[in-house]
C-alpha cells in the first residue's frame, strides 16, 4: 500500500475501500465537522497506517473541522494530537493503528451509533441490527450476506461479521481475517488493482 493524499480520501471511501468503522467515521466527520477525542485518535492512526503523510493528515483534518473550528483554533487544540500520533510530539513514538480488538473494547466509543459527533468504536458491536442493515445496504452489500453479517454481529463475532461484509461488498472472500482496519483496506485495494 503506497502513499496517499488528502484529496484521494473521498474517492477511497466512495470506492468502498474503508471498513465500516472508518467509512461511518469519515461520513460523520464530513457532516459534523468534528470528531470526539477517541474518534480522532482511531481515525488519524488508521489514515496514517494506510499511507497518509503527516502534512496531508493535518491538511485533511483542518479542512474537515472547518468552518466549525477555524484554522488557528484547530492548530492550537487538535494539531498536537495528530502530530503526536505521527511521533512528532511528546514521547515521539511511532504509534500504530488501533487493532480491531482495541477498537471493539473501546468503552467510550459508539461508532457513530447515536446522533452527533463520533467517538470511535466498531459498528458491528454498537449498531442495532436495523442500523447495521441500513449501513451495509448503503454500501451495496449483498442482501443475503447482510443477514449473515447481522447474525454474526448478534453472536458477538464482530471481526467475522466485518470479513463477511467485505465479501458481500466486494464479491470476493477476505481470506486472511481482519485484525486491523488497514487489513480490510489493503485487501480491498488489492482486489481493485
Ligand atoms: Fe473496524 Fe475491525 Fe470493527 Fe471491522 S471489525 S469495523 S475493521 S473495528
Amino acid at each position: 500500500v503506497g502513499e496517499i493524499s488528502a484529496g484521494q480520501l473521498a474517492g477511497l471511501v466512495a470506492g468502498r475501500h474503508f471498513p465500516l468503522c472508518m467509512s461511518v467515521m469519515y461520513e460523520r466527520l464530513a457532516s459534523e465537522h468534528h470528531l470526539k477525542h477517541w474518534g480522532l485518535q482511531q481515525f488519524s492512526l488508521f489514515l496514517k497506517s494506510i499511507g497518509l503523510p503527516l502534512e496531508q493528515a493535518l491538511l485533511f483534518f483542518r479542512q474537515q473541522f472547518a468552518p466549525r473550528t477555524p484554522g488557528d483554533k484547530f492548530n492550537k487544540e487538535y494539531a498536537y494530537n495528530v502530530r503526536y500520533n505521527y511521533g512528532q510530539e511528546g514521547k515521539r513514538q511511532d504509534w500504530s493503528e488501533w487493532s480491531c480488538v482495541k477498537i471493539i473494547n473501546q468503552e467510550v466509543g459508539g461508532a457513530c451509533a447515536g446522533a452527533g459527533e463520533c467517538n470511535g468504536g466498531c459498528p458491528y458491536k454498537t449498531y442495532s441490527a436495523e442500523q447495521l442493515r441500513a449501513a451495509l445496504s448503503r454500501l451495496n452489500c449483498n442482501d443475503k450476506v447482510i443477514r449473515e453479517v447481522v447474525d454474526k454481529a448478534r453472536g458477538k463475532h464482530y471481526q467475522l461479521a466485518c470479513g463477511l461484509a467485505f465479501e458481500g461488498i466486494t464479491g470476493s472472500p477476505q481470506e486472511t481475517g481482519i485484525n486491523k482496519p488497514s487489513e480490510y483496506y489493503a485487501s480491498s485495494i488489492e482486489l481493485a488493482t
